[in-house]
């Protein structure tokens, strides 16, 4: 398989993104395991850059199911995920995936470093960010970004994310960095306030929508609410 897909940039010690074509994975290494964050389109072989970076054994937790972030999930054994996103993962994964659970509140331990589960609702049912105290960073998937939050299909909330966001906010103490899936890498820890007063300007009606491009498949409108909020919505839920 084609490789050169991917970049991966160090961006700390025993801490790596993997970029690839406009999402990004994060791979961190403990002293007994790795943990790596999401798989990208997979059009490439995200295992075989994981192992050049890493020799230990790795766990894949993914933010949410979108394709974007679980295209290389068949290169792994098992792929951890919040169980609101098992429906719509197994809708598109190949056939004899298999899941685990990730909880609220549960905790993934690599040795040395560990990880707190934290449900963010709203991108999408099952999104999850991931919280390091000790390195005071937030892995915050699609929920916290400073390019446009897709909110446009069914199964997606404008409110529920306000809310995650508000969640978010409460912890920001605990964090120095979010480390966002798309777009400008790592976003600040005010940036979940920001994208808070954001959602609530749209869902008072405050900002007006521009449409998308003729072209664009799917119905929605790109509000900017300044601040770096933007949110692509139809303005349900
Ligand atoms: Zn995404």
């Amino acid at each position: 398989m084609e490789n050169s897909v991917y970049e991966a940039v160090e961006i700390g010690r025993g801490s790596w993104r993997i970029e690839d074509n406009g999402v990004r994975a994060l791979l961190f290494a403990g002293s007994e395991k790795a943990l790596l964050v999401d798989t990208g389109f997979g059009n490439g072989d995200i295992r075989q850059v994981v192992e050049g970076l890493t020799d230990l054994p790795v766990t894949l937790v993914n933010t949410h199911a979108d394709g974007d972030h679980t295209g290389g999930n068949a290169l792994f054994d098992v792929a951890h995920m919040h169980p609101s996103e098992f429906s719509f993962y197994f809708k598109s994964a190949a056939p004899g995936s298999r899941v685990a659970p990730l909880w609220d509140g549960d905790t993934i331990d690599i040795g040395g470093r560990r990880f707190e589960v934290v449900h963010i609702p709203g991108h999408t049912p099952g999104s999850i960010a991931l919280l390091d105290r000790s390195n005071r960073i937030l892995v915050a998937g699609d929920s916290v970004s400073a390019t446009p939050i897709f909110i446009f299909s069914e199964v997606r909330s404008l409110q529920a994310l306000e809310l995650s966001l508000k969640k978010l906010d409460s912890m920001k103490g605990a964090f120095d960095e979010v480390y966002p899936a798309h777009g400008p890498f790592p976003l600040g820890p005010d940036t979940p306030g920001n994208l808070v007063r954001g959602a609530r300007r749209v869902l008072d009606g405050e900002v007006d929508g521009r449409d998308m491009p003729p072209d664009f498949p799917i119905p929605a409108q790109l509000y900017d609410a300044g601040d770096g909020a933007m949110f692509l919505w139809n303005k349900i839920g």
